[in-house]
């Protein structure tokens, strides 16, 4: 059945908020951006935009007409509210000035603010916006981040009128980009269960039983979590733990955690690791079950993933704003890896209701193990894993951006030959080999400062 939206309730957005918005993060990520004016025709800016929106923000439809595309650097590139096909891209001009013949702003406040999902009716059976739905599926760029090209653009134009090369966000050492390792602790006891299960359905009563006396006897091969901290460890990494503190199953019958969280708090690989909240299903629309959820952390925590990748746009964005997470890292799509805001920096999300950005900083989702091998999502060999997802780390790269990355702690157990470990060590040596800094939460946040726009 299909879920009960929420009803819309956002603000007129004007063409203010939009450029406020948009060039709030353009200076998060080019230090010194703040001194040009960048605007449209009418203010007179040194970096105009050509207005291409037209109504379309007022009406408050889902989708814009179809893109152009058009080359930046050697990429064909999709721009949205493009009406001047024919004028180049990038005008510089000699009295010092520069005109960008696409609406930039308004096509990059269009992705990075979420709107087609807040706008769209279409959710899947776990109440989320379906990939189906997203321009980044019709259009075919869901690997490919928009913004920060739309974002390099603008970058070109300033540096024409102040004739002087723009800093992008720095990481430590100088790395080229971070990369942000995380785990969502849905289970820890069952990894007997399907096996146990696939035995007692070929009626194997001995495999049977020897799976289940294991299980009374023995540590659970997902009860791993000090394993997977000293993995992650050995390339130089810091763990992130999202952790659920609901064992009872969601009304629909859709499990939570396998584990009551007060009784197997795992000391000591969170010791060397960071914490999180994984908020369990129903949490992304319910202010006071979400609260709940997280007063059961028993160590002080403010970053959040929901389970299930739960997040209902019209609900969740205000409800993390409201109770003062720092950060979520929910956004990505669970039935393709890439970047589900087209941007690759960690960024505010837009606040419907408000007009403007919200307190807390997304760092968006960009792989999940379970998106790479699952009946409903891809179907990848271990073979096929590194080379599909090599170019979307190439555009992080590009771009200094951050790189984050789910792995199920129950996808540490080397009987997992799909996504399993084996797999897991691939990415983490590509990511070193490639010179990657490690980040956790944490450290986003402080490096990236968030303050409301407002
Ligand atoms: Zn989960």
């Amino acid at each position: 059945m299909a879920p009960i939206l929420p009803k819309i309730s956002a603000t007129a957005v004007s063409a203010e908020m939009r450029l406020a918005y948009v060039l709030h993060h353009f200076q998060q990520a080019y230090a010194g951006a703040a001194t040009i004016s960048i605007g449209y025709a009418g203010q007179q800016p040194q970096v105009e935009v050509a207005d291409g929106a037209g109504d379309f923000f007022e009406r408050q439809l889902p989708y814009p007409s179809a893109p152009n595309w058009r080359e930046w650097q050697g990429r064909q590139l999709p721009f949205f509210f493009d009406l001047a096909s024919d004028k180049p891209l990038l005008e510089l001009r000699p009295d010092g000035r520069a005109i960008i013949h696409a609406d930039l702003i308004s096509a990059a406040f269009y992705l990075l603010s979420g709107w087609q999902e807040y706008f769209c009716e279409e959710r899947d059976r776990h109440g989320r916006f379906p990939f189906s739905a997203s321009v980044q599926h019709r259009y075919g760029f869901v690997a490919v981040p928009i913004v920060n090209y739309y974002f390099d653009i603008l970058r070109a134009a300033v540096e024409h009128v102040t004739s002087q090369g723009l800093k992008p966000l720095r990481w430590a050492a100088d790395a080229p980009f971070a990369a942000f390792i995380t785990h969502d602790v849905d289970n820890l006891f069952s990894a007997w269960k399907a096996p146990a299960k696939a035995a007692l359905l070929r009626y194997d009563w001995r495999n049977f039983g020897q799976r289940l006396w294991q299980h009374l006897t023995q540590r659970d091969a997902w009860d791993n979590l000090a394993e997977v901290q000293q993995m992650v460890a050995s390339y130089g990494a810091k763990s992130t733990f999202f952790f659920l503190p609901e064992h009872r199953r969601s009304a629909n019958g859709t499990p939570n955690a396998d584990y009551k969280l007060r009784k197997i708090w795992p000391q000591a690989a969170v010791d060397k690791s960071e914490v999180g909240l994984h908020a369990s299903l129903g949490t992304a629309v319910h202010a006071g079950r979400l609260k709940e959820d997280w007063l059961k952390i028993p160590v002080p925590c403010s970053g959040i993933r929901f389970h299930y990748l739960s997040w209902e746009p019209r609900i969740t964005t205000t409800l993390l704003h409201i109770y003062n997470f720092t950060h979520d890292s929910t956004l990505g799509f669970a039935e393709h890896f890439g970047f589900r805001n087209s941007y690759c920096l960690p960024f505010q999300p837009f606040l419907f209701p408000n007009g403007t950005a919200a307190s807390f900083l997304e760092i968006p989702l960009n792989v999940m193990d379970a998106t790479l091998h699952h009946p409903n999502y891809l179907q990848l060999t271990p073979d096929e894993i590194l080379p599909a997802l090599t170019p979307m780390f190439q555009e992080i790269e590009r771009f200094g951006g951050v790189c984050t990355v789910l792995w199920h702690n129950e996808n540490f157990d080397p009987a997992n030959t799909h996504n399993g470990p084996q797999q897991f060590r691939e990415l983490m040596e590509y990511l070193c080999g490639r010179g990657a800094t490690f980040v956790t939460g944490t450290e986003v946040v402080e490096i990236l400062q968030p303050s409301p726009s407002d």
